[in-house]
């Protein structure tokens, strides 16, 4: 007997965005061709930039390493294309500034194979050996933090990982990326659950799924090896669940302390489509080069979910997708938490799941901002408890350190609820990205 959705289980607060996914939820993933152009940042993770080991004029093979990790902290780089190596230089980034990435032209004629490399055997392969191989493999988490996958695996001195998340949230309105991972690539997901759960010494697995994707669901489940110790848990749609710590509470019914980490309640989180490319590429000691995206929004004429090579120019992207000549704004990564972008020029990366573009239209002139009025919305939407009413009025009136010293500020992981549910429009999360990083600066001062 089916399960009523408000049976499933899910975190305290939250709020429930119009999902906007319909669009391309039943869009297969199609292959993207090749820009005449690729830029590769060396810093596309969280991290030290990896380092150049090709030189401007060289021929290189797909799949070929470009750039190598600086460190624990890092992750490596390999060419998206069969080509050559055209400039080393600056590249527009997401955040705004210049960093240095490679460019590299990609061979019209060529067939594009992708090189292997060292495979990594996961009977032979220690823990470490596989961690080793995640990091050569360049894989950071693809759900959008791009925080390097390899580090996230070593459980902190004393902690003992006993349960590996998948997340399979996807809880970002407009964007279906995981969802047509989960759907095409189930072999792919359990191969990598199988190296995860190695390289952690997890003894079990549970793949967290929405209600909304129950297709996805039964397809997984159906796929588990009889030997792999997986579940798949599905809890209730409610917008941050793709947070790592929400996740957790939905599935585990514990809560991870402020300012701790998933292994301080024996749990480590990673992204449903990064475990996909674990068991992808692992194998066949590959390196990423592509990645899937999904490329919506009322601006794109044909929507849909592309394997498309890092590096793409987000411009030529768009063209390929025939976005409307007046697109007036572009979200990386989704309405709720992503970025509005300040230029087309920058490349997809690793971190990319999806754009979001809108004309005029649709974004208008925004609504005015009016005085709080307590009306407490925004409090019985934050997800992790803080008093974003509260906080907004001191972020007014610039009293940075009474947010972060009185009222966890940094505990804020910016998820836009209480902006969201607010009916005096007041920016309130933009308010609070901005406190943030002023504390950061005051404190990296001192
Ligand atoms: S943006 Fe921050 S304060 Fe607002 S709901 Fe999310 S976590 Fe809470
Ligand atoms: S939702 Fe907006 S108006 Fe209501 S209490 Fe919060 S900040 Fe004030």
């Amino acid at each position: 007997m089916a399960v009523p959705v408000s049976r499933y289980p899910t975190f305290s607060h939250g709020v429930h965005p119009p999902e906007s996914k319909d669009d391309t939820r039943g869009l297969p993933i199609r292959q993207f061709p090749f820009a005449p152009s690729l830029v590769i940042p060396l810093a596309q993770h969280i991290g030290k930039p990896s380092v150049p080991v090709v030189r401007e004029g060289q021929e290189v093979a797909r799949g070929q390493l470009l750039a190598e990790a600086d460190g624990f902290v890092s992750v490596p780089q390999h060419s998206p294309a069969s080509g050559v190596v055209r400039r080393i230089g600056l590249v527009p980034s997401i955040a705004g500034k210049m960093v240095t990435g490679i460019y590299i032209e990609p061979f019209p004629g060529s067939s594009q194979e992708v090189a292997e490399g060292e495979r990594c055997d996961l009977d032979t392969a220690t823990p470490d050996e596989i961690i080793a191989a995640i990091q050569s493999a360049g894989v950071v988490g693809l759900g959008g933090a791009a925080f390097p996958t390899h580090v996230k695996l070593r459980a902190p001195e004393g902690k003992h990982i006993d349960t590996l998340i998948l997340n399979g949230i996807e809880c970002e309105p407009y964007l279906t990326t995981d969802h047509r991972v989960m759907l095409e690539q189930t072999a792919d997901v359990h191969v990598g659950i199988r190296y995860l759960l190695k390289a952690t010494g997890a003894e079990r697995a549970i793949i967290g799924i929405e209600a909304n994707k129950l297709d996805a669901a039964e397809a997984l489940e159906a796929a588990i090896p009889e030997d792999l110790p997986v579940t798949v848990g599905v809890v209730q749609v409610k917008y941050p669940q793709g947070a790592e710590k929400m996740l957790i509470t939905a599935l585990l019914g514990s809560e991870v302390p402020s300012g701790g980490l998933p292994a301080d309640v024996g749990a480590v989180v990673v992204n449903v489509a990064t475990a996909a490319e674990i068991g992808r590429l692992l194998p066949h000691g590959r390196g990423i080069q592509e990645r899937v995206v999904t490329l919506t929004g009322p601006a794109v004429r044909r929507k849909g979910n592309y394997r498309i090579p890092i590096g793409t120019p987000l411009r030529f992207a768009l063209e390929h997708v025939e976005a409307s000549e007046d697109v007036s704004r572009v979200f990386l990564g989704g309405p709720m938490m992503g970025q509005a972008l300040s230029s087309l020029d920058i490349p997809i990366t690793k971190g990319t799941s999806g754009f979001v573009a809108f004309t005029e239209r649709e974004t208008g002139r925004q609504p005015p901002e009016y005085p709080c009025i307590r009306c407490a919305y925004c409090v019985d939407a934050c997800p992790i408890h803080l008093n974003p009413s509260q906080l907004g009025l001191l972020a007014k009136i610039g009293d940075y350190e009474r947010m972060a010293d009185e009222l966890h500020l940094m505990d804020c992981f910016e998820c836009g609820s209480c902006s969201y549910v607010c009916p005096s429009h007041i920016p309130l999360v933009q308010r609070f990205r901005l406190a943030k990083s002023v504390v950061r600066e005051r404190r990296a001062a001192e």
